[in-house]
C-alpha cells in the first residue's frame, strides 16, 4: 500500500512538471501531426488502463516479482531523481521544449543549468522513472509495458533530435556535444 501511495505521487508528480511547462503561457503554440502522436497515446491509454487496474485492484497480482522491501525503496528513490530532473531540465529549457523534436522559431540552444554536462537530461529522467517504476510496483507486467516503449522511445529520439540540433546550430552544437554526454554527465 505504502508503494502505491508513493508510486502513485511521484508520476503525478512527473505529470504535474510536464503539464505546468506544456501549458504555460510563454510556450509557442505549435501543431504537431496527430499521426505522430498516435502510437504514444494509444500506449497512454492502455497504460491507464492497466494503472487503474494495478492501483485499485488485485487483477494484476499474479505477475508480482518477489524483490525485498529494499529494492523498492530503491525504486522510489529512482522514481524521485526522476521527477528532480525533469523539474530542473523543464526550468533551464523554458519554452524551447516540446513533446515532439522540433526547431521552434527563435530557438535557442540551452547549454546551462543541467544541460551543461547532459544533452537528454529529461530522457534520463524518463529512464530513471521507469526503472524506478518496475522496481517500486515489483509488478513484471506493467513495469516492462512502461519501461520498455520509454527506453525504446527515449533512446531513438536522442539521434534524431542530436541530428536536428546539429543541423540547426552547427559548430555550436558539435562542440556541445564532444563536452556533454548524452544521458549520463561527462566528467572532466
Ligand atoms: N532531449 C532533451 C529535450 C527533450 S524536449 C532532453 O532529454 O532533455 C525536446 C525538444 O527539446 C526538442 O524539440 C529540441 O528542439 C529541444 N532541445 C533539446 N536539447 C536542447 C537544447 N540543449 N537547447 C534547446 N533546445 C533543446
Amino acid at each position: 500500500m505504502i508503494f502505491k501511495i508513493c508510486i502513485g505521487a511521484l508520476i503525478v508528480c512527473a505529470l504535474f512538471v510536464h503539464g505546468k511547462h506544456g501549458m504555460s503561457k510563454e510556450r509557442q503554440k505549435t501543431r504537431i501531426e496527430t499521426k505522430r502522436l498516435l502510437v504514444p497515446l494509444l500506449l497512454f491509454l492502455t497504460f491507464d488502463v492497466l494503472l487503474l487496474l494495478y492501483f485499485f485492484t488485485s487483477r494484476l497480482d499474479g505477475f508480482r516479482i518477489s524483490f525485498p522491501n529494499w529494492i523498492r525503496w530503491l525504486g522510489v528513490v529512482l522514481l524521485f531523481g526522476g521527477d528532480a530532473i525533469l523539474f530542473l531540465a523543464h526550468s533551464a529549457l523554458g519554452r524551447n521544449w516540446s513533446l515532439a523534436p522540433e526547431i521552434k522559431e527563435n530557438h535557442t540552444l540551452v547549454v546551462s543549468g543541467i544541460y551543461k554536462k547532459i544533452r537528454h537530461p529529461m530522457y534520463s529522467a524518463y529512464l530513471l522513472l521507469g526503472l524506478g517504476f518496475l522496481l517500486s510496483s515489483a509488478n513484471w507486467l506493467i513495469g516492462f509495458l512502461f519501461l520498455i516503449p520509454i527506453a525504446t522511445i527515449c533512446l531513438r529520439r536522442i539521434g534524431v533530435e542530436d541530428q536536428m540540433m546539429l543541423e540547426k546550430f552547427g559548430d555550436e552544437y558539435r562542440e556541445y556535444a564532444k563536452r556533454t554526454g548524452a544521458l549520463i554527465p561527462k566528467l572532466r
